[in-house]
């Protein structure tokens, strides 16, 4: 390939994608290279997709992209050994257009997402990975792939958490483990009627259901199952560093949860289709390269932008929003004719600008806050022994919610260190 790209793009994932969409519908000469089979083949996520940005990018889109469900209940579970403690959420707005999110296999949406950017004029080159950059002096101004050298303006690297070109290009260091969450996930393979029955659910209605609790052993993360049409998405994501510390392997609780008895019927008799793992970084701010230097920017995972709150992991739309927003840099830098990261700093401003940048500052504790072991035992475990005694006659005359606090704190948690927790989630969330 001898020709000069105006850019670049590297991955086609979400970030990558709608980087390309964007700069191809401005007519600039867009590569995206992506060392997968095919968008998504290399991909995963739990994963609920919040949908509103990409609405504002393609008007209705749920009626042509491959979504599998729009997410109507979301339920958070604590779970000890043999008890569980819901609580639910569903409002009547999720049923209405624009719909807030939706359940997606990826291997599918992808897919579509990336058609999305060659029908506007993107080149998609697939199975094709990004070995290493070019550099004219101190800029960036191409990259290596497959023995070529493609010449460009500018390069986007959109390549996921683990952002070679990143590294390449000086912008981060080496990830640490600290930074960084493993997920693994399975997909549950049953019948849509028996979906609909055991969570009550109907028509395209879905629900994304997370917990916390005892099956993580201590270490830090939750587990998922987010309802597709014909099947379940059902994972852990734990803490990468602790789970080496400890030894442990991710699927070994992935199996805990997937046996918890709040958990295990709603599995019954499916078969298992697809098991992968992938790392994400959740470490938000402390773990943020810096997002642009001279010819090169960076967007999505590929640049930390996830946000994960416990309660929330927002990391799809926030590589949608900043690869559109790194798209956007690179039309104006073509206007003024000027690739350099004197130019390119404008990607920062549009980032501060919109909910990105003010989610990862807003949330920044969050990240520490949830190191406290004391989240996946110690609290379940309490809450659990307080509902315990709460739906329980035990032909005596019951206590005051906070005698059962007591009783249920002792020698478990003592109660400056609750209080201590509570000022950090005051802090964090
Ligand atoms: C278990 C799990 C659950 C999650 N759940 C959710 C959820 O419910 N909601 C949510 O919003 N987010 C969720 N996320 C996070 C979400 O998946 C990511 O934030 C999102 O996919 C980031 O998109 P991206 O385009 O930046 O990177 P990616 O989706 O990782 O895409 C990067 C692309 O670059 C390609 N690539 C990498 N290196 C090269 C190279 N050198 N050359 C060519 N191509 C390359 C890859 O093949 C890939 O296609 C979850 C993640 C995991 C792991």
């Amino acid at each position: 390939m001898g020709q000069r790209f105006d850019a670049i793009v590297i991955g086609a994932g979400p970030a990558g994608s709608m980087c390309g969409y964007t700069l191809a519908k401005e007519g600039l000469e867009t590569l995206i290279v992506e060392r997968g089979k095919f968008p998504g083949a290399k991909n995963m996520w739990g994963g609920a997709y919040y949908g509103p940005f990409l609405h504002e990018l393609f008007s209705d889109f749920w009626d042509e992209a491959p979504v599998e469900r729009y997410i109507l209940r979301r339920k958070f579970s604590l779970l000890t050994k043999g008890s569980s403690l819901s609580m639910e959420f569903s409002t009547q707005k999720f049923r209405e257009p624009p719909y807030n999110s939706f359940s997606v296999l990826r291997a599918k949406f992808d897919r579509w997402l990336a058609g999305k950017a060659e029908q506007a004029g993107a080149i998609l080159a697939t199975g094709l990975q990004a070995d290493d950059l070019l550099w004219d002096g101190t800029k960036v101004s191409g990259i290596k792939a497959g023995g070529d050298e493609i010449p460009a303006n500018v390069v986007v690297a959109c390549d996921g958490v683990n952002s070679l070109m990143a590294e390449k290009a000086g912008l981060r260091q080496n990830l640490s483990p600290e930074h960084l969450k493993l997920g693994v996930k399975e997909i549950i393979q049953l019948p849509r009627e028996t979906i609909e029955q055991r969570f009550f659910l109907s028509g395209e209605e879905g629900m994304a259901w997370e917990s916390l609790g005892s099956f993580t052993q201590d270490i830090p993360g939750g587990g998922f199952i987010y309802t597709n049409k014909e099947s379940l998405s059902i994972g852990v994501v734990v803490q990468l560093s602790t789970l080496a510390e400890k030894k442990v392997k991710a699927n070994d609780l992935l199996e805990e949860f997937k046996k918890h008895p709040g958990i295990a019927p709603y599995l019954k008799d499916g078969k298992l289709v697809e098991y992968s793992a992938h790392l994400i970084p959740s470490a938000g701010k402390t773990m943020m390269p810096a997002l642009y230097g001279d010819g090169i920017l960076v967007a999505g995972d590929a640049a930390g932008l996830v946000l994960v709150t416990g309660l929330a992991l927002e990391g799809a739309n926030f590589a949608t929003v900043s690869g559109v927003a790194a798209a956007e840099t690179v039309i104006a830098a073509k206007k003024r004719g000027d690739f350099s990261a004197r130019s390119l700093v404008s990607y920062q401003h549009r980032l501060d600008k919109n909910f990105i940048l003010k989610d990862l500052e807003m949330f920044k504790k969050a990240p520490h806050f949830l190191e406290n072991p004391r989240l996946y035992n110690a609290y379940p475990q309490i809450a659990c022994e307080m509902a315990a005694k709460i739906f329980t006659s035990e032909g005596k005359p019951k206590e005051k919610m906070v005698t059962l606090l007591k009783q249920a704190a002792k020698d478990r948690v003592s109660f400056l260190q609750i209080i201590k927790d509570l000022w950090q989630i005051k802090g964090a969330l």
